[in-house]
């Protein structure tokens, strides 16, 4: 049907995920441990690989959270966050009582700029005579941020980074899985992610201590004591094995969604190619490996004669859902204040950009489909 809702990515279910979660019901275990949260984490250690291990959340927010708490990061710390991403990035900051120091990104990845971020350290040393906590770069839709060059910052000034890899499962940086590259990273598994547990989450340890660490943190801090003791504050963060259920079906999927997206990319580079104005963003170079989350592209207003807030406004009117790239973090109203380190990259891309559908529903038609119609809009 021509006039079907195309959207920009919507779960889609491999058929193992009720075998498991029928498994949870049969043998009771509808509580937020059991034998689905151990062998999705197992499922997820496995792809990981490099000695790492995973504990599974309520959500990537949550392993933000979580990482942070581990980092030690209290009232008034500094940590540095890429400006250019979901907000979601840079709350766990704030509830730590810390203050978010934003840094604009490089054009190639359109993640955090590694000389800015040299720059930006400096500059807060001077300013307020340490260092910040924690450093996050982000992969936005999936492309690897400049990680070789930000871990050696992070290794010269000794911070500690935290990938937001939430938006990159599956993507890869010289043939490793970005999110182990740092102390920790963070998947996502929220319903528009690239595999689901409905909502979700996991934190990427280093080590054996840091999981037990982690697990401890995410169900309520309790000692190992028979009544129920705390000497510090906990949090009720863990999956449940019903979720965990869904990620171990999911993971059926990964390898045919990853493909999926990678070929959808490959027909919107195809479909623009003679567009003047519309540039399809991909892989910078061969080190980066996408996984194409969402694919996007920028508009130029010179070269087409329109602008991505009128294609947007059509391809609804058309039933196609886009959306704007993330507005930069320097420039929302609920981080007003914060220091930022701004070379006009993120606000110039959040000029031009949009989202388009790229999901595992998403069929060729559909991709021709939104080419035209965004053809149509140029002059
Ligand atoms: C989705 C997302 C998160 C948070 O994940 P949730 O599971 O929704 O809490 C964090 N950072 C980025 C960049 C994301 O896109």
């Amino acid at each position: 049907m021509a006039n079907n809702r195309i959207l920009l990515c919507l779960a889609h279910m491999s058929g193992h995920e009720m075998k498991y979660i029928q498994e949870a019901f049969d043998t009771n275990w509808v509580v937020p441990l059991g034998p689905n949260v151990n062998a999705f984490e197992q499922d997820l250690e496995q792809l990981c690989g490099n000695g790492k291990h995973v504990v599974v959340l309520s959500s990537g927010t949550a392993a933000i959270h979580l990482a942070l708490v581990q980092l030690g990061v209290g009232r008034d710390d500094e940590v540095i966050c890429q400006s250019m991403t979901f907000s979601a990035s840079a709350n766990p900051i704030c509830y730590q009582g810390g203050v978010p120091v934003f840094v604009d990104s490089e054009r190639d990845s359109w993640n955090i700029d590694p000389n800015l971020l040299e720059d930006a350290i400096k500059d807060r040393i001077a300013k307020t005579g340490r260092k910040p906590k924690a450093i996050i770069p982000v992969y936005l839709y999936g492309m690897p941020a400049r990680i070789d060059d930000i871990i050696a910052i992070s290794r010269r000034y000794e911070i500690p980074v935290i990938e937001d890899s939430a938006e990159a499962f599956g993507s890869r940086y010289r043939g490793q899985l970005c999110g182990t590259f740092g102390d920790f990273g963070i998947m996502s598994f929220n319903g528009n992610k690239m595999i689901t547990t409905s909502g979700g989450g996991g934190l990427i340890c280093p080590d054996e201590a840091t999981k037990k660490r982690t697990m401890f943190y995410a169900t309520q801090s309790r000692e190992p004591f028979p009544y129920y003791l705390h000497k510090e504050l906990g949090y009720n963060y863990r999956m449940s094995n019903i979720c965990a259920g869904i990620g171990r079906g999911q993971m059926f999927v990964l390898e045919e969604h990853l493909a999926h997206h990678r070929h959808l990319c490959d027909r919107y580079v195809e479909l623009f190619a003679n567009v003047d104005g519309i540039t399809v963003h991909t892989n910078p170079d061969e080190r980066c490996d996408s996984n194409y989350w969402l694919n996007t592209i920028l508009i130029d207003p010179h070269k087409t004669g329109t602008d991505y807030e009128t294609v947007r406004q059509h391809l609804d009117a058309c039933n196609i859902e886009s959306r704007p790239l993330w507005k930069p973090m320097h420039t929302q109203p609920v981080f007003n204040g914060a220091p930022a380190y701004v070379n006009g990259v993120s606000e110039e891309l959040f000029s031009m950009g949009l989202c388009l559908p790229s999901g595992p529903w998403v069929s060729d038609e559909d991709v021709e489909r939104v080419a035209r119609e965004i053809i149509a809009c140029c002059k």
